[in-house]
């Protein structure tokens, strides 16, 4: 289920060239997506002016061209670098427009792959400032892995040729709360449902945690980035590509309080 790789350059050039295709058409906007291996659109004045949220791209601004990443380590630091301007609160217009949804229509070419938690106050892509094609992201509850979350990360590496794969924790995390209150108060089995698989399978963490100093919560959560991605090395997809250098494996913490993402463990 291999998917082709394909553009991924996040700013590219836009030229709008306004051409008169006769007086009953009025005047037309042709859009041309620079390396991006789509034809280009054109579109009626009605569909002519930037989309909800982007800001419009001034008619004869130099293009913005990010390089191609390569390696792990180019990834995390345009990673870091994005959740930099979130924190700062300078984010770039997000390439969700009509631009970049065509180039990516056809293929796409992902730099990283992020294994995140549900909580709706860490949507990755926000916090590190990218757009659409740019990760491939995996969210389950405290970031528990299952068959088919670990299958979505591997399919992420080794199909979509991410060169890295963050696992990213955040404070205050509702589902190693809840997995604490679970085993103090012995009641595990007590949820309906599937939540108490989640409990069991954050559970070592907790209990790696057990009677160390600082807070519990936050000791759990950097225990449980640590023991995620000690199971992701036992992957015989990750595993083998990290051994061979081919690809980079970190944990990262998020801060709720300042959305700042630091690197753990
Ligand atoms: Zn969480």
């Amino acid at each position: 289920m291999s998917i082709p790789p394909g553009p991924t350059r996040r700013r590219f050039l836009t030229t709008a060239v306004t051409a008169t295709l006769g007086a009953s058409l009025g005047a037309t906007v042709l859009t041309a997506c620079q390396d991006s291996g789509a034809a280009p659109t054109l579109a009626g004045p009605s569909e002519a002016g930037p989309t909800s949220g982007t800001p419009a791209t001034p008619p004869n601004a130099a293009p913005a061209v990010e390089p191609p990443i390569t390696t792990g380590d180019q990834a995390l630091r345009r990673l870091l670098e994005g959740n930099e301007r979130f924190v700062a609160n300078r984010t770039e217009p997000i390439d969700e427009g009509l631009n970049r949804r065509v180039a990516v229509s056809k293929s796409q070419q992902p730099f990283a792959t992020v294994l995140g938690c549900v909580d709706s106050r860490v949507p990755v892509e926000l916090v590190f400032d990218r757009g659409l094609g740019d990760l491939v992201v995996v969210r389950s509850a405290g970031q528990a892995l299952d068959q088919s979350v670990t299958g979505s990360l591997e399919f992420g590496v080794a199909e979509l040729h991410t060169p890295l794969l963050m696992v990213l924790g955040h404070q205050r995390c509702g589902a190693l709360d809840a997995t604490i209150k679970a085993l103090d108060s012995h009641r595990t089995g007590a949820h309906a449902g599937e939540i108490d698989h989640l409990v069991d399978t954050l559970a070592p963490a907790v209990r790696q945690v057990s009677g160390k100093p600082g807070n519990r919560l936050d000791n759990a959560v950097h225990a449980n980035i640590g023991l995620v991605i000690a199971q992701l090395r036992e992957s015989p997809v990750l595993g083998p590509l990290e051994k061979a250098g081919k690809l980079t494996l970190v944990g990262a913490y998020y801060e709720l309080d300042t959305g700042k993402v630091v690197l753990s463990g």
